[in-house]
């Protein structure tokens, strides 16, 4: 399969033109067409294209989107629903709301061809809340498509009716989690649900339910658009296409960058001009602050799901977060740790209570009032999380300080011995 580093943008290819969020715009740069191609398909044609694909989920995980459709059961007469997660909250993860900025329709347009699909006549868009613009922009662009006749009855003549209401979250992390998400939606505490049932079989008002991430489902009208073959010509032979990826931190250009998967992070920062000048990388993120650090012996690890995580970590969002050498490793590990014992929803004890526990640890270590006992307090609380909490966040917490240790020992000892941070947060200017 081939592996090309560089490509034309697709998902990102108008985010420069003039109003690049208008219909006319987008209608203006190709945008529909996938649409007007699969509602002439059975849209059984049109799972198939989207397995056929290799597309895997955007929002992290990477399950094939194409499978999750078809494990929807087989149509009883009552309502299916899609659900578009656009709860990105994920630390680092800037990817979703820069699309549904610049090009809403594209999501609108997936989400018409991904109902269409499964079967669905009321679809959701769950938006982070404190992205109120994202929110105005998603309400304007839904009233353009119905205005235009892309929404409602009889969409373009093809006798196929659909509704999308977008909906604004409340502002939580845990939100973000699927069947959380779900919850939320449904009027209730947004908490994790127990799956199995997986939503596919029982979700949104315990009916089939398929919930996507944002950029899942703008790949969509391109697949249709392009082929299955077109999309796997891209990236790698199981991590299919292509993908934003975000760098953010101690890089001199940040940014969003449209690339197939498998790109290293040493292509990326040619593209993004580099670490910033006159420092060297430490560590990175390949996907987010739940996902093992990576350091600079990674530079040349294909970030596709296989090679990452044979390396160790997980591709998660793609959300790169580079740490130059003014970086205190100890600092940032804390700064996550405060993060996820605020958004830990409380339902699980080992996530409520071993993420406090953690942040606390961390934060008189970071001071220079921890003890060597300390890190191994640190390594037994993330092994009495791990695989034991309710959802993914629990999990997640214990990425950055299992694998903070495991880089940098010698920096923890070093705050215990020296009884402060040898560091200069001001050099770094990450983490105030
Ligand atoms: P998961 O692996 O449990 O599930 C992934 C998806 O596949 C879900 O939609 C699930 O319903 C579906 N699925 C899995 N097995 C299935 C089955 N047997 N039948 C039907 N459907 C099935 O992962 P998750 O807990 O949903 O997500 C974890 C990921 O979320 C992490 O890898 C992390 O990278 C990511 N994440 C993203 C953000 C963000 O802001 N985008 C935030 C936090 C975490």
């Amino acid at each position: 399969m081939a592996t090309p580093t560089s490509l034309a943008p697709v998902l990102s290819s108008h985010w420069d033109a003039e109003r690049s969020w208008t219909l006319a715009t987008y209608e203006a740069n190709g945008g529909y067409a996938g649409l007007r191609k699969a509602l002439t398909q059975d849209p059984a044609d049109v799972v198939a294209a989207v397995k056929d694909s290799g597309l895997r989920g955007r929002g992290g995980a990477g399950f094939p989107t194409g499978l999750k459709w078809s494990f929807l059961p087989a149509p009883d007469g009552g309502p299916r629903y899609l659900v578009v997660n656009a709860d990105e909250s994920e630390p680092g993860t800037c990817k979703d709301i820069p699309l549904m900025m610049a090009t809403p329709q594209v999501l609108i347009e997936g989400s018409i061809i991904t109902s269409y699909a499964i079967g669905c006549h009321h679809a959701f868009i769950y938006v982070r809340g404190e992205v109120l613009h994202v929110y105005r922009r998603l309400l304007r662009a839904v009233e353009e498509a119905y205005a235009a006749g892309y929404l409602g009855k009889d969409i373009m003549g093809s006798g196929y009716d659909l509704d999308i209401t977008v909906h604004a979250g409340a502002g939580a992390y845990i939100c973000g989690e699927e069947t959380a998400l779900l919850d939320s939606l449904e009027g209730r505490r947004g908490q994790p649900r127990l799956k199995p049932p997986f939503p596919a079989v029982a979700g949104l008002y315990a009916r089939p339910t398929v919930v996507n991430n944002v950029e899942s489902i703008a790949s969509v009208p391109a697949i249709v658009t392009g082929g299955s073959d077109w999309f796997r010509s891209m990236g790698t032979e199981k991590s299919a296409g292509f993908g934003l990826f975000s760098l953010s931190g101690h890089v001199a250009r940040p940014g969003q960058y449209e690339a197939p998967l498998g790109i290293t992070l040493r292509e990326l920062l040619d593209m993004a001009g580099g670490i910033r000048a006159g420092h060297e990388l430490k560590f990175w993120t390949p996907g987010g602050s739940s996902t093992p650090l990576f350091t600079a012996e990674h530079l040349d690890t294909p970030l596709d799901y296989e090679s990452v995580a044979a390396a160790g970590s997980m591709l998660g969002t793609r959300a790169l977060q580079i740490f130059d050498d003014t970086t205190c490793a100890v600092r940032a590990i804390t700064r996550w740790l405060e993060f996820y014992a605020h958004e830990s929803c409380g339902k699980c004890t080992p996530c409520r209570e071993g993420t406090y526990w953690l942040k606390l640890v961390l934060r008189r270590i970071e001071a220079g009032q921890g003890t060597m006992d300390d890190l191994d307090v640190l390594l037994d609380t993330c092994d009495n999380i791990l695989g034991r909490a309710f959802c993914a966040l629990g999990d997640g917490a214990t990425s950055p300080v299992t694998s903070g240790i495991q880089y940098f020992r010698a920096e923890f000892e070093e705050h215990i011995t020296a009884g402060a941070c040898p560091f200069d947060p001001a050099a770094s200017a990450l983490f105030p």
